[in-house]
């Protein structure tokens, strides 16, 4: 597929490039530091279902991202495997002309189900969350007693289905640091590329604090004392992955560091919530919303004008002020806007 040569710049001179979408604030785990499940328990006010962006509205949204310069698609949630016929809407997604990447994000363990579906229906690739090898700690970690297993079973049906799958393994502090060794030899021997990410103060219930940080350094410098790295240059301008290849040349790992070396001068991503509003940083406290304007009609241009009037208004960049000591905010949550 060609590129769309437009581009809307933002405040900082950042591109629109991605939009990230999430189909679903629900979720079959209760990760620890994204959905703890003392908050998010039956009483928690999920949305409704008239309250969700239809498929036809997302198609819409997308097909005006992409009209305004978006290449690269990603689905997430919320576990966005739990969305009924997801496959129908990532087949329509592949058919918008500009569109250059189509990704989703998932825990894996409903992958066996439908990866096959989501390959046929043009899905490119998918990351699957793992935190950990132990399935014991791995259970504790998702709050939902779910082991590893389902999840290897994930990946492993994706790559059966011709899907190329990438791994993200968040690392916290006092919980599974003593995993980022383990993870980084197991999945050196794989087709799939590990990425760590630093533990990320998204959102307000998971008691974010940096000394829970691992940063990129100390995840470096555990991995190569057993496995020695080289770095390698990016792939494409705004890739959020720093990334190493092992010395041996099998395989290569990513880290994603937010927190230690944020990368908001290069961020070109925008996201679109489960609800229909758009927001312009993982750190927002405020999205613009996009569903209203859609159900009353609003033709496409007054879409485009919408999208530009957000994306050119656009002066993120929480991760550069948290290093600055300057950022404080009212965020919203992950499981939510989506990671
Ligand atoms: N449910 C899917 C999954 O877990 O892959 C998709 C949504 S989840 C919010 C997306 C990614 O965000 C996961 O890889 C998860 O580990 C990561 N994540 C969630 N909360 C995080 C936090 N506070 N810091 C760093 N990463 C986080
Ligand atoms: Fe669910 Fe993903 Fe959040 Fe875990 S990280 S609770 S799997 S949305
Ligand atoms: Fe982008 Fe916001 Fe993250 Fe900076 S903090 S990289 S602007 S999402």
């Amino acid at each position: 597929m060609m590129g769309n040569e437009k581009a809307l710049l933002d405040r900082l001179k950042r591109p629109l490039k991605d939009l990230r979408i999430s189909v679903t604030d629900q979720c079959n785990f209760r990760c620890t530091y994204c959905m703890p499940k003392e908050i998010f328990d039956k009483d928690y006010p999920f949305l409704e279902k008239t309250e969700l962006l239809s498929f036809d509205e997302i198609i819409k949204v997308a097909e005006r991202f992409v009209a305004s310069g978006v290449t690269k698609l990603r689905i997430t949630g919320g576990e966005p495997l739990m969305r009924k016929d997801l496959p129908d809407l990532i087949g329509k997604l592949n058919q918008l002309k500009g569109l250059e990447d189509l990704a989703l994000t998932t825990n894996g363990v409903l992958l066996p189900r439908v990866a096959h579906e989501l390959k046929k229906a043009g899905m490119d690739r998918v990351t699957v969350s793992l935190d950990s090898l132990n399935s014991d700690l791995f259970g504790r970690i998702n709050g939902r007693g779910i082991g590893v297993k389902p999840v290897l079973e994930g990946m492993k049906a994706a790559h059966e289905a011709g899907l190329q799958v990438k791994v993200n393994m968040m690392v916290r502090k006092g919980v599974n640091e003593q995993e980022i060794l383990p993870m980084a030899k197991y999945f050196k021997k794989t087709p799939y590329i590990l990425r760590f990410i630093e533990f990320m103060d998204v959102g307000t219930t998971n008691g974010w604090n940096m000394k829970e940080v691992v940063t990129k350094e100390e995840i470096l410098k555990t991995v190569q004392s057993e496995l020695p790295l080289q770095h390698v240059p990016e792939n494409y301008y705004g890739e959020v992955a720093s990334r190493y290849q092992f010395a041996d040349g099998e395989n290569e790992i990513g880290i994603i560091s937010s927190i230690s070396d944020s990368f908001c001068s290069s961020c070109t991503r925008a996201r679109l919530s489960a609800d229909g509003k758009v927001y312009t940083c993982l750190f927002a406290s405020n999205g613009t919303d996009i569903k209203t304007p859609l159900r009353e009609g609003a033709t496409d241009q007054e879409l485009d004008t919408l999208i530009s009037r957000i994306w050119e208004n656009r002066t993120d960049r929480y991760s550069d002020e948290r290093r600055e000591g300057a950022a404080t905010r009212k965020k919203i949550e992950m499981s939510y806007i989506g990671g």
